[in-house]
């Protein structure tokens, strides 16, 4: 998300106090080319949210966003995206690629800046949803009266051709996928004459969000040392897509799970499961008796119903699941490669 240290309305102690009251254990928070949310001190707990801050950056055509985190510094906005994408991983940090397939064209103020360099092989991963452009997206003249006053209801789905792209260049490599709110809170002029904010900050909460699997429970601390660690193991399970992606509108996602057993080893989602002896999948749903769909290479293999569900892996490849509840879309989970 975005503060007032680019283009968001927010100010940063406010936004962090506010995703502690939504009860979230970490935030992000990326203003475009700037770390002075950093610089001036703001990372640390609020409440029991840790804020982490990184960098959405362009290069200078204003095109291909990019979330970098893990930096200690900026890059010249004159850099193309090769070689900030380069840059942040020599720095030590990691990536990810913004609304890859945006396509909004409904504000002539905000226009679409989808990812045009696929060459690029540098990356972490991608972002597969992201509230504010699937909301653009699906603005027409007819529904915005509705879309302004209901910012939820419009979020249908991640962008197919995303999903396409992220399950193909997984074929080669490992790419972890995010999902992120995009919030700025903007104030628009609705109808000519009263100001609305737009997405304010505590309304997106309850929309997209990343969940990660540490090692070890997150408690708030005030010894910066301590907290540098909680960050690391965040960013390592983005890094490594020990993390899915779910919209919390659908429900809280909390305590979902996709893993493989073989062997008597388990192996969660971001792992590669060895190939040659039997390997189980397993998905663990919280709450919801869901739909789930099995995705094997890009391919829908197996639909079901259910909050306990098992499958036997017949092929190596790459395997995630997706869970809509009530024909909604839900949860996204990372890949878990069967393998080499
Ligand atoms: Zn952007």
């Amino acid at each position: 998300m975005h503060s007032k240290f680019s283009d968001g309305s927010g100010d940063v102690r406010e936004i962090a106090t506010i995703a502690n009251e939504s009860g979230l254990d970490f935030i992000v928070i990326t203003d475009h080319n700037t770390l002075r949310a950093k610089d001036e001190g703001f990372e640390g707990f609020y409440g029991k949210t840790l804020l982490i801050v990184g960098c959405e950056i362009n290069d200078k055509e204003n095109r291909n966003h990019y979330l970098a985190l893990g930096i200690d510094k900026t890059f010249s906005t004159r850099l193309p995206a090769a070689e900030y994408v380069k840059a942040v991983k020599e720095a030590g940090g990691i990536g990810f690629i913004a609304h890859p397939h945006e396509k909004r064209n409904s504000m002539e103020e905000h226009p679409p800046y989808p990812w045009t360099e696929w060459e690029i092989e540098d990356f972490t991963g991608i972002e597969i949803w992201n509230h504010m452009s699937v909301w653009m997206e699906n603005l027409t003249e007819q529904n915005k009266y509705q879309s302004f006053v209901h910012p939820l209801r419009s979020i249908e789905h991640p962008p197919e051709e995303t999903l396409q792209v992220w399950d193909k260049l997984n074929l080669k490599r490992k790419v972890t996928a995010i999902g992120g709110i995009d919030a700025h809170a903007h104030r628009v002029n609705l109808l000519g004459f009263f100001e609305v904010e737009v997405f304010p900050y505590k309304v997106l909460f309850k929309s997209i969000r990343t969940y990660v699997l540490l090692s070890e429970r997150i408690e708030p601390t005030d010894d910066p040392v301590k907290r540098k660690y909680f960050e690391k193991l965040i960013l390592e399970a983005l890094r490594d897509g020990r993390s899915y992606v779910a919209n919390y509108y659908h429900g809280d996602a909390t305590g979902f799970r996709f893993f493989a057993e073989s062997e008597g080893v388990t192996y969660t989602m971001g792992d590669t499961v060895p190939y040659g002896h039997k390997v189980h999948l397993r998905v663990l749903i919280p709450t919801h008796h869901s739909e789930l769909r099995l995705i094997h290479n890009g391919s829908v293999i197996d639909e079901t119903i259910g909050s306990d569900v098992g499958f036997v892996v017949r092929k190596k490849g790459v395997y995630r699941v997706e869970v809509f509840h009530q024909g909604k879309s839900w949860i996204y989970s990372n890949h878990i490669r069967v393998g080499n």
